[in-house]
């Protein structure tokens, strides 16, 4: 298979933010990108229009990916529109910080339900799938908080931590099948997410990163590109962090 011709490309979360600039990365003619969102429909509309800029084509749904029935029905629609799926991108994800002895239940859920679960979700499906085809590059972002832990986000660092964990068993699963299982871990990026913080956090943030600045969506993008490109064909398992140094 070519670097970017007749791909078809599923990335979750992909309206805002890192899952945005993803899908603008893979773009290229005969690429098909299909990427969901939660509930930002005019943000997914922007995406539309960059992935046709880059010469692709695209296509976006609604689903909640912490909700196994409605992935289930999404991917199955695109199986069966486009009859497989190449590249999956677990991107989705949200935080709900707080400290430990006062998280709320619902926090904890919700983070592991989208971040974890969400992941788990997609790669069932499309794993089955990829098998059939014998041909599949999945990967999944997780964060350095997920190996370095993180005060105020227990429920977010035990969702990333999972995914990795999840990644690398996967990986040992569906390695004979020439289906490849990678995690990206991106530190501080740029993001609506990290804009909720507040100027102290991020002063803290960035004393702690080398390369002394923010990461950008563009950065943590090409590495996923690579990853699913023909480059990476003999890389699984493997947790790449893009993080300016911050976790060595
Ligand atoms: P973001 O700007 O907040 O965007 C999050 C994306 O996930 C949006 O497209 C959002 O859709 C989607 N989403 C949220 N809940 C969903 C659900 N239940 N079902 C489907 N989609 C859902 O976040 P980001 O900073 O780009 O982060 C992207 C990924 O990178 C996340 O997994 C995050 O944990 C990880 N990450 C980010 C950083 C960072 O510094 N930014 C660092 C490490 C890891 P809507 O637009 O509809 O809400």
């Amino acid at each position: 298979m070519s670097e970017s011709t007749d791909r078809i490309v599923v990335v979750t979360g992909g309206s805002r933010g890192i899952g945005r600039t993803i899908c603008t990365t893979l773009s290229a003619p005969g690429t098909t990108i299909y990427f969901n969102f939660n509930s930002n429909a005019e943000a997914a509309q922007s995406t539309i229009a960059s992935i046709e800029a880059a010469g692709g084509k695209a296509y976006t749904h609604q689903v909640d990916v912490s909700s196994e029935a409605a992935v289930a029905d999404y991917l199955g629609m695109i199986l069966k529109e486009a009859g497989r799926i190449d590249i999956l991108v677990n991107n989705a994800g949200i935080t709900r910080d707080g400290l430990l002895v006062r998280m709320k239940e619902a926090d904890w859920d919700a983070v592991i339900d989208i971040n974890l679960k969400g992941t788990f979700n997609c790669m069932k499906v499309v794993a089955k799938a990829m098998m059939k085809k014998r041909y599949g590059r999945i990967i999944n972002i997780s964060s350095i908080v997920g190996v370095s832990g993180n005060p105020g986000q227990a429920n977010y660092a035990a969702a990333k931590a999972g995914i990795i964990g999840l990644t690398k068993a996967v990986a040992r699963e569906l390695a004979s099948r020439n289906i490849t299982v990678n995690a990206v871990a991106p530190g501080y990026i740029d993001t609506e997410m990290t804009d909720r913080l507040g100027d102290k956090a991020k002063e803290a943030m960035l004393d702690q990163i080398p390369m002394g600045r923010i990461g950008t969506p563009e950065e943590v993008a090409g590495v996923v590109a690579f990853l699913a490109s023909p480059a990476a064909d003999y890389i699984t398992g493997q947790v790449i962090n893009v993080s300016g140094g911050m976790y060595m």
